[in-house]
């Protein structure tokens, strides 16, 4: 492990800042102390500071020393999830029902720490820009900051990310050369039927039987219709209906996620899905409203970016422990539109083990500590790399 040694000094600074992030977590668009603990730690660097971007985002602005004109933008992402802490060590959430269960403090602390390296170092020629992301989960935040100008107020050639990633020991990294990550929409389906007394249920149309049938049938979409050689899912995660146990209700809710890598897969789904819900639907004479809903493209890295970043992490981990056939995930990630825009690539740091609790949206989930000075030195080589003097 080759971790620059003023950063690594500054280890417990850093953990401090990451507990409190940990303990002030906030969901998407509504990141205003974070974003404030982000721009005041800017600017304590000396680093220009722009707020207000996709609402809560925050971008530093830093240029190196000489007079080039290149520049690259770094992202973390910096939003919480609407959930409830089990962990009960001193840095827990101070907030009921929300939770830095993604690790997006830790994202977050790693630029800051590399953000305070080169501030102080500048041992690049160009412009870096800080990119702090809200509202990754779920919000398309990335997609916010973009649509407010993130590329036409601050022109940069490439974008990096990274996510840490507990499935993969700490001191391991993963990187794709091309879809690391899905595709991922939502479907929400309401049966209606028409309820009734449940002794008497020729009076009535029920809508259970059809909706538990339209689950059923939605199996065979990945079983049948999808290639095997392709990846794909479709979970149902909502069936709700009825409210007592003597009637028959008037309707059924069924809700759930649709992911794969490819866009010829992606409307296959929809198309499935839909034709599937529809014709089961009609056959048990019920109705059905059918609502699509388009989330995070698939993330694509480019090669050549992806090489870079791989070929920096190998001078940070060591030559062994870069994988660059890590098999991808079906988790989505809205970093995918600042690839639709310029190239970059994004690269998952290891940061296990972490008990089966302890994964990625686990209640019982901390980011790994050891892992800041690894990912903050690998964002400040890739600087010095990508800007060279
Ligand atoms: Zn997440
Ligand atoms: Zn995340």
């Amino acid at each position: 492990m080759t971790v620059i040694n003023s950063i690594a000094d500054r280890a417990d600074e850093h953990r401090g800042w990451r507990h409190e992030l940990h303990m002030h977590p906030e969901i998407g668009y509504e990141e205003e102390w974070t974003s404030a603990f982000i721009a005041t730690r800017l600017a304590e660097f000396g680093i220009e500071v722009h707020r207000g971007m996709g609402k809560t985002g925050v971008v530093g602005v830093l240029r190196g020393r000489g007079d080039g004109t290149r520049a690259i933008g770094l992202r973390a992402d910096i939003d919480a999830l609407p959930m409830q802490e089990l962990n009960e060590f001193d840095h827990a959430s101070q907030n009921p029902g929300r939770m830095h269960a993604c690790g997006h403090d830790g994202h977050t602390t790693m630029l800051l720490g590399a953000a305070q390296y080169l501030a102080e170092t500048r041992n690049f020629d160009g412009t870096v820009y800080f990119i702090f992301q809200p509202a990754e989960e779920g919000g398309a935040g990335g997609k916010a900051m973009i649509d407010d100008g993130l590329f036409t107020q601050f022109e940069m050639e490439t974008v990096w990310g990274l996510h840490n990633w507990p499935a993969m020991p700490a001191g391991e990294a993963g990187i794709h050369s091309g879809v690391c990550m899905a595709n991922a929409d939502s479907f929400e389906i309401t049966v209606t039927g028409r309820g009734g007394h449940a002794a008497m249920p020729h009076l009535t149309v029920d809508p259970i039987p059809c909706g538990a049938a339209i689950v059923q049938s939605l199996q065979t979409i990945v079983s049948r219709r999808v290639s095997p050689v392709d990846s794909a899912v479709v979970s149902v995660t909502i069936f709700q209906a009825g409210s007592a146990k003597n009637v028959i209700p008037d309707d059924v809710r069924i809700g759930g996620t649709a992911r794969c890598f490819r866009k010829e897969t992606r409307k296959l789904l929809e198309d499935s899905i839909r034709e599937i819900s529809e014709s089961t639907a009609a056959l048990y004479g019920c109705e059905i409203d059918f609502e699509w809903h388009a989330g995070y493209p698939a993330t694509v890295n480019h090669a050549a970016e992806a090489e870079r970043a791989a070929q920096v992490m190998e001078t940070v981990i060591g030559e062994d422990n870069v994988d660059r056939d890590v098999e991808p995930s079906l988790g989505g990630e809205d970093f995918a539109y600042m690839l639709e825009e310029k190239p970059g690539a994004y690269i998952w740091i290891g940061s296990g083990p972490a008990p089966a609790e302890g994964m990625l949206h686990g209640a019982r989930y901390d980011f790994n500590d050891e892992v800041l000075p690894v990912g903050a030195t690998y964002w400040a080589k890739l600087v010095e790399s990508e800007l060279p003097r």
